[in-house]
């Protein structure tokens, strides 16, 4: 607690896991949508805040959604998930991933995760694939279900990249598409490049509680500008051009980003250096204030990348996890926001279930990891 206190300062009265900062036009801009009577689709900050995120993340597209949850759902169906497949994701992430899996129709086959990224295990699928993986007249199958395993989706956990080239590789011996569940990753740089772009479709979140935030909202990001057409039609219930008629040629979705959200989201994204400085600061200061202490370390970035430090974790030692549960109810009663990380997949009823491999490295994270106060304004110089 006092290694906290030490960076954060005093709770007065409750530092919360994460807040939002705002500090530079939000207010401006959400005000001129008003002033403009342009507040829902289709407004200026929409193509403005799409346009300034493909050179944040360098690609040619970006389809700006309601929500990351919407994002991640529509990407699964635009690469060709289909009611009945298996889509491999991480059993330590946030239950959206799973649900988006859940809203295509399809069912989360859980995978593992390693220490040094808390992303998935790219040796440990590849193990798990030969196992269970067959090639039917070139479909691959999960042998042990019959269903089609029609696309990974690595999470970038708490905002450090997962092993992207590692499971890339397996992806592609197996014959697997992939979707980036990027929602966390705004921000973060491996080997020098902005995550997010290496899936056919990647998505990411402005809720409350990320980087950026629009209220809530999400976008789909990709290099193929063909594809990222028929996105943004379907996103748009699928209705072709025309000043007037109501033409759909598909069952399409309402899943666009409203301007209001977007022009919130523009006035965060021209300070999105200054909020991952901010993080990064906090995150040096937490490792110093924690160098000393016994039983724990501080979660650090992996190797080769610069990451946002969305959320700072520390790890608890093996022989110290039995008192996770009373250190996060001591430091909520003395006013930091800490909570322990998502609960795996498996442990949800819906998923328990779930086609999986062996878990134990998530149970481990999700056993001894603490997430602790992270918002930017803290590592701002006071
Ligand atoms: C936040 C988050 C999402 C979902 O984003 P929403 O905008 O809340 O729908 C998906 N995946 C991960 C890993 C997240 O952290």
């Amino acid at each position: 607690m006092e290694a906290i206190r030490s960076v954060t300062g005093d709770p007065e009265p409750f530092i919360p896991l994460h807040a939002p900062l705002f500090v530079g036009n939000e207010a401006t801009y959400t005000a001129q949508t008003i002033a403009d009577n342009w507040v829902s689709t289709n407004g200026e900050f929409n193509a403005k805040f799409e346009t300034r995120l493909a050179e944040i993340c360098g690609v040619s597209d970006v389809i700006a959604t309601m929500n990351g949850t919407s994002a991640l759902h529509l990407s699964l169906l635009m690469v060709g998930v289909r009611p009945g497949d298996e889509v491999l994701i991480p059993a330590l992430t946030f239950v959206a991933t799973a649900n988006a899996v859940s809203h295509a129709g399809a069912i989360p086959h859980l995978c593992d995760a390693e220490w040094t990224t808390l992303g998935m295990d790219p040796a440990k699928l590849r193990r798990h694939l030969a196992d269970i993986a067959e090639d039917r007249n070139g479909v691959t199958v999960n042998r042990q279900t019959g269903r089609r395993l029609a696309a990974i989706v690595p999470v970038h956990i708490l905002g450090h990249s997962a092993d992207i080239e590692g499971l890339l590789e397996v992806a592609s011996e197996f014959g697997i598409v992939m979707v980036e569940d990027a929602a966390e990753g705004l921000g973060t740089l491996r080997n020098g490049v902005q995550i997010g772009s290496d899936g056919v479709l990647n998505a990411l979140s402005f809720n409350g509680n990320k980087i950026v935030t629009t209220g809530g909202g999400g976008a789909i990001m990709t290099n193929d500008v063909e594809l990222a057409g028929h996105v943004r039609h379907v996103a748009t219930t699928a209705k072709k051009p025309h000043p007037w008629e109501y033409d759909h040629d598909a069952v399409g979705y309402n899943y666009r980003m409203p301007n209001l959200n977007a022009a919130l989201g523009m006035g965060q994204l021209e300070n999105l250096d200054m909020l991952v400085t901010a993080k990064r600061t906090l995150a040096a200061r937490y490792a110093k204030a924690f160098a000393g202490v016994n039983g724990l370390r501080f979660f650090e970035e992996p190797p080769n990348q610069t990451s946002n430090y969305w959320l700072n974790g520390i790890v608890l030692d093996e022989e110290h996890s039995s008192a996770r549960e009373d250190i996060i109810v001591a430091l909520n009663d003395a006013g930091y926001g800490v909570r322990p990380l998502w609960r795996p997949m498996n442990e949800l009823p819906m998923y328990v279930a779930a086609p999986q491999m062996d878990l134990s490295v998530a149970t481990d994270a999700r056993a001894r990891i603490i997430n602790i106060p992270s918002g930017s304004g803290l590592g701002l110089d006071s």
